[in-house]
């Protein structure tokens, strides 16, 4: 009889992607995934030190599987993640119920720390261990849809004031690029047909072999069968020559890029110890442009960061302006735990709630923006998954925006030529032309 496992996930893509390798690493001592926290033996709580006050929505959510617990005392219970990493000792201290705690950096080790939790002894593992963690990635048993996301990178040496992934992943670590081409080799001869290459810094790639990200994708793009290359996420100063000539020369790179600036004003982006200024970010937006004229933007912003004033925020809309981004994500300011900036004042929350409006409302005005300027125009799509109405399909742009077409005979995983005709609050729909 197999045994059952229940991820619940948050946070980043990366995140997801970790979840499905735990799941993974966990096939060979015969467990499956399962959807349903009742029917699992073994839950894991992935979680996600980004999220505002996640350390409490831990315990909270550890709360919630008190009862199951005390039904099926069989049950193990785990906490993973970014909140793992840099609240272990403490989770484990003021939650009886976990059995054991991972990092992010030992989830190779996960097949043993069950074990030992089957033991009774309550692992916890925040190590960060000096071997290779990519070479122990397990082989992927579940099968990919068209489009697959492939770790390169992981870990920030940034430091940025405000954000906790420099302390839960540790230093920048690149996967050998001959192991990054092997697996998307083995992705594409299981039908992907789209690999986003994914890290904390991912532009900052580079092997240990000296390969850069740069010519990573080079190499990738002469994988035969592959059609698209993506990666996420991106520091500005980290774009260099080389990467931006790759937008203009590799056809299969394709034309959106998500890179953060998280403010306009360059006061806060000394706070934030960004490391660039308004006008960096600006020259690199547009070395990209000139290299490749059709390059979508999206972004990650920050509202009422502490010392913003609203001069500081004028700016950042300025900057919203000035990019035209065709999609952004932005929060309001909360402090994480351990970081600098959790030091300093906070804005009064009306202040801060309010940017975030203005925020929001200036991003939303540039992304229909975009999305309207693509109706008449083709683009490939590339079919995902079924659409909400009957014979309708939905998949991805070049731009990466979700596009629904209708028509007999679409399946996942076709990359059609379609005329964009509708623009919707967060999609398109087109019909299909080729
Ligand atoms: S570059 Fe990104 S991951 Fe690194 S510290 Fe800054 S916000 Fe965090």
């Amino acid at each position: 009889m197999s045994k059952k496992v229940f991820v619940k996930s948050y946070g980043c893509q990366m995140n997801v992607l970790d979840a499905e390798r735990m799941v993974d690493t966990l096939v060979p001592k015969g467990y499956v995934a399962t959807g349903r926290a009742e029917d699992a033996d073994l839950i894991l709580l992935n979680t996600c030190h980004i999220r505002e006050k996640a350390t409490e929505k831990t315990f909270h959510e550890l709360g919630r599987l008190r009862a199951l617990k005390q039904e099926r005392p069989d049950l193990k219970i785990g906490v993973t993640g970014c909140v793992a990493q840099a609240e272990g000792a403490e989770i484990m201290r003021r939650m009886p119920l976990v059995d054991l705690v991972v990092g992010p950096q030992s989830y190779f080790r996960l097949p043993e720390l069950v074990d030992q939790a089957e033991l009774g002894l309550r692992p916890v593992d925040t190590e960060f261990p000096a071997e290779d963690k990519f070479d122990r990635l397990p082989k992927r048993h579940a099968a990919p849809g068209p489009a697959a996301f492939v770790t390169i990178q992981e870990g920030c040496d940034k430091f940025c004031a405000f954000c906790v992934v420099p302390y839960t992943r540790g230093n920048e670590v690149s996967r050998l690029a001959s192991k990054v081409r092997a697996e998307v080799e083995d992705l594409v001869e299981r039908g992907v047909r789209e690999v986003t290459l994914l890290g904390q810094n991912v532009n900052a790639y580079r092997d240990g072999a000296g390969v850069t990200l740069a010519a990573l994708i080079r190499d990738l793009a002469r994988v035969d069968g592959l059609k698209r290359i993506r990666y996420t996420t991106s520091h500005p100063n980290d774009m260099d020559d080389d990467l931006i000539a790759a937008h203009g020369d590799v056809e299969k790179l394709m034309p959106q890029l998500h890179l953060p600036v998280q403010s306009g004003s360059d006061r806060v982006l000394k706070a934030m110890n960004r490391k660039h200024t308004r006008a960096d970010y600006l020259a690199v937006i547009a070395r990209l442009r000139a290299a490749r004229p059709d390059l979508v933007f999206s972004s990650d912003f920050i509202a009422g960061f502490p010392g913003e004033t609203d001069r500081d925020f004028a700016q950042t809309l300025e900057l919203i302006d000035a990019v035209g981004f065709g999609a952004a994500f932005s929060f309001k300011y909360s402090a994480r735990p351990g970081t600098p900036a959790a030091e300093r004042e906070v804005l009064p929350d009306a202040v801060a709630d309010e940017r975030l409006q203005v925020l929001q409302a200036k991003i939303a005005h540039h992304q229909y923006a975009t999305q309207a300027s693509m109706i008449g125009r083709e683009v490939n799509v590339l079919i995902e998954r079924t659409g909400r109405s009957a014979g309708q399909m939905t998949g991805k742009s070049d731009h990466l925006y979700p596009v629904a077409v209708s028509g007999p005979d679409i399946a996942i995983g076709d990359l059609l030529k379609v005329r964009i005709t509708a623009s919707h609050a967060n999609s398109l729909s087109g019909e299909i032309i080729g």
